[in-house]
């Protein structure tokens, strides 16, 4: 990923995916406003579903605060011109995968390597 153009497309790629999903974080956040006002009136059945909702929003909401974390991390490795490298052993990170996802840090090997010992 030594090409210029391809980081510019890369970067373009990723801003429209933090984009993305902060404006569905903010839409999130909207629903969840009308939702406890629409709460204050509804009974405590309305209550606990309303409560298991907001559960698995937020869960869903911290997958995608940990993807604009990685974003704004691949978009400062772009800055910074160590993009497409590993970030564990430095090797460059193979080029369908960050084609698939361009915000990947590690090459494959290391990324499974980290989910062995995670799991
Ligand atoms: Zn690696």
């Amino acid at each position: 990923m030594e090409n210029h153009r391809d980081l510019e497309r890369v970067k373009k790629r990723l801003l429209e995916e933090k984009h993305r999903i902060l404006s569905k974080l903010a839409k999130e956040k909207e629903e969840e406003k009308n939702n406890r006002d629409r709460q204050a009136v509804g009974d405590d059945v309305d209550q606990a579903v309303a409560l298991e909702e907001e559960k698995l929003r937020s869960a869903l909401s911290a997958m995608d605060i940990q993807k604009l974390r990685s974003i704004d991390n691949a978009l400062r490795r772009i800055e910074e011109g160590t993009y497409g490298y590993c970030e564990e052993c430095g090797e460059p990170i193979e080029e369908g995968r960050l084609l698939a996802k361009p915000f990947a840090i590690l090459c494959v090997r290391c990324k499974e390597e980290k989910e062995r010992k995670r799991f």
